[in-house]
């Protein structure tokens, strides 16, 4: 998400999982919060709460009474007043985040990961249609729509599914979401149920017009892909003339609109080296966030292969990233997981170095916090793919993560709540101690886990290693360098 409100309101993570913990001590709570078994339950309370909705029978009131001696009790040590709880859950977003939260221990009890009852967020491959050929599309998109692709009824229904989910935030991504007529007609619907929007794209259509009616349709984020900080390199990269400069006036157009912008750019060998300029294009641009993706060899990627970082060039890139990130101007964040891992063990290191316990969302926490970071970077637990965030296909597919084609089941066909709850692959994702699983010597498991599609496209095994992590050095000589003959 960006730099906005509801990021300031999150600021003391740390706080609120010991917190989360104290309010779910109490029997009593956690008998209440188990009884109330849908998210919605809980976050409905937490509105009474609130002062944002009324109770409209004895059982509702009573449930909200319960509910309220529950999180005041567990606030009342941390010295956080009644009215400052209330505040911060009149944010219908907050309240679905809590109520996952709450409804995950309630039925897991503390787990590290924290395992959820729904994930924060989804990712919506909206469409497979878009207007430019890049090299590393995940998603190998086509100029046209996928003919499987959810019709609008379908697209609502998958709306109304989340939310009885409890999912507190939808990003659209694609293909192209803005060449689809559904897009702003779903987030103007999903917005009314709460959700926090956001749009990955290319960039290309925003024209002021657009950023407007996105910004109209309750989108809070736009997140636009770019590749190299010059049009040769990006075009070069993207497959289309122009697209550099199209993309540069969409985030402007977006911005200007008033919206949270971040710009996106994939790391390869093709743009390794001018990171750095990167970097200060998004200073130049005064993006609220610089977001570097790792590169995953799936869909169009597989064809590059060769372009992907090796170990070492990972780990010089991610330092450099939490080096820019301490000057402290603009969020920088990354989805590679051993981000997490450098950052804890940079903040080990220096007395007074800032630490983010995610690679994904930044949550900038002050050195003093040291222990609660570290609870917190294992509750929030490096890789989210099929924990905190999955992705679903534009034809309804559920997958654990966008990189990582798995077809867990379908929304339409076989519901998300009974997907997310029963899957067995998602139950393997959520171990970190099974014996099996490749970094289970590891110490960052609980902070990094690796990601886990970069190892489902080297091993067609999502326990299999991580090639980018350092650790796996030796592994990644031996197979890419000598058996694919990769630079690295
Ligand atoms: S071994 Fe696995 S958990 Fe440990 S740092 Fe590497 S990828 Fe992360
Ligand atoms: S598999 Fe995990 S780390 Fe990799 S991109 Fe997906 S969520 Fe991120």
């Amino acid at each position: 998400m960006g730099k906005n409100n509801k990021d300031k309101a999150l600021q003391n993570e740390a706080e609120i999982i010991a917190y989360l913990n104290r309010v779910m001590d109490s029997t009593f709570a956690r008998f209440i919060m188990k009884k109330l078994s849908r998210p919605k339950s809980i976050s409905r309370s937490l509105a009474i709460y609130a002062g944002v909705e009324e109770a409209k029978t004895v059982k509702e009131k009573v449930h909200a009474k319960v509910v309220a001696t529950a999180i005041e009790k567990g606030a009342a040590p941390l010295g956080v007043e009644p009215q400052a709880l209330k505040d911060f859950l009149k944010d219908p977003y907050i309240r679905k985040g809590f109520s996952v939260i709450i409804r995950g221990i309630a039925e897991y009890g503390i787990t590290k990961p924290q395992r959820l009852s729904a994930p924060f967020l989804v990712v919506w491959n909206f469409t497979s249609e878009c207007n430019l050929r890049c090299k590393h599309c995940y998603a190998s998109a086509t100029p046209h729509p996928a003919p499987d692709e959810l019709t609008l009824e379908e697209k609502m229904e998958v709306v109304d599914q989340l939310d009885e989910a409890g999912v507190a935030a939808i990003s659209f991504s694609g293909g192209e979401p803005l060449m689809n007529k559904h897009l702003l007609p779903v987030a103007e619907y999903a917005s009314s149920k709460g959700f926090y929007l956001a749009v990955a794209t290319n960039g290309t259509l925003i024209t002021p017009k657009m950023a407007e009616r996105m910004k109209d349709a309750g989108i809070g984020y736009v997140e636009v892909s770019i590749d190299g900080p010059t049009a040769e390199i990006h075009d070069a990269f993207r497959g289309v003339k122009g697209a550099f400069d199209r993309a540069i006036t969409g985030l402007k157009n977006a911005k200007d609109a008033g919206l949270t912008v971040g710009l996106a750019t994939t790391a390869t060998h093709h743009n390794i080296g001018v990171m750095a300029e990167m970097v200060e294009l998004a200073r130049k641009l005064q993006v609220d966030r610089f977001i570097v993706f790792s590169f995953v060899p799936t869909g169009r990627g597989r064809e590059i292969v060769e372009e992907d970082l090796g170990p070492e060039e990972r780990e010089d890139l991610m330092n450099f990233l939490y080096r820019e990130w301490q000057k402290g101007d603009m969020q920088i964040v990354t989805t590679s997981p051993c981000y997490a891992r450098i950052s804890v063990s940079n903040a080990l290191k220096n007395a007074g170095a800032k630490i983010s316990p995610t690679h994904f969302a930044d949550l900038e926490l002050p050195a003093e916090y040291l222990e609660g970071a570290k609870a917190l970077t294992e509750f929030i637990g490096g890789c989210g793919a099929g924990r905190i965030y999955c992705s679903i296909e534009e034809n309804g597919d559920i997958q654990p993560c966008v990189f990582m084609p798995i077809k867990l089941g379908n929304v339409i066909k076989d519901g998300f709540q009974r997907v997310w709850d029963n899957n067995e692959v998602l139950q393997i994702l959520r171990d970190r101690d099974s014996s099996d699983y490749a970094c289970s010597f590891c110490s960052y498991r609980y902070i990094c886990g690796g990601c886990r599609a970069r190892a489902y496209a080297y091993y067609g095994d999502v326990k299999a290693p991580d090639l980018g992590c350092i650790m796996y050095k030796d592994e990644w000589d031996k197979i890419i360098r000598r058996e694919r003959g990769v630079r690295i």
